[in-house]
């Protein structure tokens, strides 16, 4: 059977992940921004946790450890490359390795650029791929420890995963990656009709995460270097993709306006 993955809603907008395999009934979480919700979830669905797994070092990711390994006395597993600064690891990962949850295999990928040791997750059994704050919902992470390069070479090895991948993220930053998406390739028409799903979303207080990989390459301005749109826009028709990803990280450091776009119905070529 599949594995069943839960959204866990954590501090002001992070989301940790529990993968249950109901075969062996191992539960793997995602990042442990804190614990209290965690084992809210764990309890209403009587479910124990057995691994722990972390893509980052950043304390919104791993603050939850330490008291999620002492009531369960659940595995802990991250980057080797992270290990220095990370809780205590049972397992060390390097790319291409796989963890396993039951019968279920996540693939480990390094994705740096957010930070240098930065890991997702890809269970292509489930279409499956977390990211942390790598490849975001119509954004990337921010550059703290990598370049743009980097940043932009870790993107491409998931631009390629299969359209119908759902793309697990760690934050709920949605809204205000659609402005700055809108500001730069405003006649992308699927980026208005999501735009429009995504208002209508939080306005119910749904979350945005996870999202489908083909909606990512269709609208995420990061995965879009080729966008002759947004090339135009920047000035940029002959410049290598690298060039202009770099631009679109820089553009989006320096964009403030969180004001969500006025699209309306009758502008938005929804087909
Ligand atoms: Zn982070
Ligand atoms: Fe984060």
């Amino acid at each position: 059977m599949p594995l069943q993955i839960v959204t866990v809603a954590c501090l002001s907008d992070n989301y940790a992940f529990l993968l249950h395999d109901p075969d062996s009934g191992q539960t793997a979480l995602v990042d442990a921004p804190e614990a209290a919700p965690i084992i809210a979830e764990l309890k209403l669905r009587g479910w124990n946790l057995t691994q722990i797994l972390i893509t980052h070092h950043h304390y919104d990711h791993i603050d939850g450890v330490e008291e999620l390994r002492s009531a369960y006395g659940a595995k802990v597993i991250g980057a080797k490359a992270d290990a220095h600064r990370l809780p205590r690891l049972d397992t060390e990962l390097i790319e291409g390795d796989t963890v396993s949850i039951g019968g279920n295999h996540g693939v480990v990928i390094d994705v740096s650029g957010h930070t240098i040791g930065h890991i997702a997750f890809h269970f292509p059994r489930n279409a499956a791929l977390f990211t942390a704050d790598s490849l975001m919902a119509l954004g990337c992470g921010r550059l703290f420890e990598g370049t743009p390069a980097q940043m932009w070479q870790s993107l491409s090895k998931l631009i390629n995963l299969p359209d119908i991948t759902m793309v697990y993220s760690g934050h709920e930053y949605t809204q205000s990656n659609a402005s700055f998406a809108y500001s730069i390739e405003p006649n992308n028409p699927a980026l208005k009709n999501r735009i429009l799903q995504i208002i209508k979303a939080r306005s119910q207080n749904m979350p945005t995460v996870p999202s489908l990989l083909a909606d990512e390459q269709a609208t995420n301005p990061f995965l879009r270097p080729d966008s002759a749109e947004i090339r135009t826009n920047l000035g940029m028709e002959s410049a290598s993709n690298t060039a202009v990803f770099t631009e679109i990280r820089r553009r989006k450091d320096n964009f403030s306006s969180t004001k969500m776009p006025n699209i309306s119905q009758d502008t938005c070529d929804c087909d």
